[in-house]
């Protein structure tokens, strides 16, 4: 298999640099840069230390025995994201490119942000590198993600809503690109997932791959083998390509990316853009996207806001056509069970995101053998979802109560 991307940035048909002129110099700055950071013995010293010092680095890999049992199948393994420092996956990117901009000497860093989640991370970021810090936030996710806004403050960014669209991601990632374009010379433009012009989607996964790599690790040296099956959720797609980069030459591992089936594919109430989508082109890159017929962007979904993006990196648009990684849906409501299971066999309460990864085993793991390995990439915790979870919970979405089992047992 070729590595990809392109020189241009392509993953087969996808990817790309679909920006305005302004951009053009600044991107290939970052890219040029960035290929040389890349092969810096010091950088890389530098970022390793940042990583596990600061951030928690390596994560563990943790056998869940009682959700296995509980099905009677496959191993199932959790890479534990949920550990990191802020709470996910996303430190290992914003530790990544802040030291990158530190290094590029510039002083400010924007970013977009949506549930608030990289937001929080990249201030975290800013923090230690001493950088000024702004983040767009649609005005619509500022009030639904106050507690993050407050986050944000405290740890010294400054939160500016964009009032303009739908009030979310998407216009605050317009709105960031803006300001890049227009302060590029102090500016660096923070992105967050594996999503936009390139170089981004490469430069992301390749901070992320950290998370394949210490799985791929473990499992040779404890296991002297490696994991049949390897599971992830997909919103921009950077756990995931994090997680599966590593193993892609490995054919004999089977990959699976879970999207955000929201209320149901067959409502428009989801966020399934590569199950749904079709190529098009949104925030500099061509890849799959959520479209109508004119090609107007039509609203994601998901209960999780971390998958609540209408397009994916162009790497797994690249991936799907090609048949490397198959790609499920798995719906709001399977999701809550995903997360109800986890917490109540394990005591690890999930993030939202990675319970649709929980709830697509509940459906799917009857399939594997009990001598098999399932791995599965838990890139974030619960506690910022609690409010979301009470909500739907106490709405009767998902059945029964998460206290009621216990209860029960109790009684027994
Ligand atoms: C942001 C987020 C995601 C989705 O982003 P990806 O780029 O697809 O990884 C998934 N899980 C958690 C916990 C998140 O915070």
């Amino acid at each position: 298999m070729k590595t990809l991307p392109d020189r241009a940035g392509h993953f087969g048909i996808y990817g790309g640099r679909y920006v305005p002129e302004t951009l053009v110099k600044a991107l290939e700055e970052l890219t040029r840069s960035y290929k040389l950071l890349k092969k810096d013995r010091k950088f890389q010293e530098e970022l390793r230390a940042y990583l596990e010092d600061y951030a928690g680095r390596p994560t563990p890999v943790y056998e869940a025995k009682n959700l296995t049992r509980h099905f009677g199948r496959a191993r199932i393994f959790l890479k534990r994201e949920d550990l990191c420092h802020t709470g996910a996956h996303k430190i290992n990117n914003t530790l990544a490119q802040g030291l990158l901009a530190k290094k590029l000497g510039k002083r400010r860093i924007v970013a977009e942000t949506g549930a608030g989640q990289h937001g929080v991370a990249s201030a975290t970021a800013a923090c230690v590198f001493g950088l000024e810090c702004v983040v767009y936030m649609g005005e619509e996710d500022i009030e639904r993600q106050a507690l993050n806004v407050y986050k944000m403050k405290l740890l010294g960014a400054e939160v500016i809503p964009v009032h303009s669209g739908s009030r979310t991601l998407k216009d605050a990632t317009n709105e960031a690109i803006r300001d890049w374009v227009a302060n590029v010379e102090t500016t660096h433009y923070l992105l967050g997932s594996v999503v936009g012009p390139h170089p981004y989607p490469a430069m992301v996964r390749d901070f992320q791959s950290i998370i394949g790599k210490e799985t791929k690790s473990f499992f040779l040296k404890n296991w002297k083998r490696l994991p049949d099956y390897l599971i992830a959720c997909v919103g921009g797609g950077s756990n995931s390509i994090g997680f599966f980069y590593p193993f892609l030459k490995e054919r004999k591992v089977k990959l699976v990316g879970i999207e955000a089936a929201g209320q149901g594919l067959n409502t428009k109430r989801h966020a399934a853009s590569l199950t749904k989508g079709s190529a098009g082109i949104l925030h500099g890159m061509k890849s799959y996207l959520l479209q109508n017929r004119d090609g107007q962007v039509e609203p994601a979904h998901s209960i999780s806001a971390g998958l609540d993006y209408p397009s994916v990196g162009p790497e797994h648009s690249y991936l799907k056509d090609s048949g490397r990684v198959k790609y499920e849906t798995v719906t709001d409501r399977e999701a809550l069970e995903g997360f109800k299971l986890l917490t109540e066999l394990e005591g690890i309460m999930p993030a939202l995101e990675p319970s649709h990864a929980l709830g697509f085993l509940k459906r799917w793991i009857r399939k594997t053998k009990r001598n098999e390995i399932v791995a599965l990439c838990l890139s974030g915790r619960g506690d910022k979802d609690i409010p979301a979870v009470r909500k739907a919970f106490e709405k009767g979405i998902s059945g029964s109560d998460p206290g009621k089992r216990k209860r029960n047992r109790e009684k027994v």
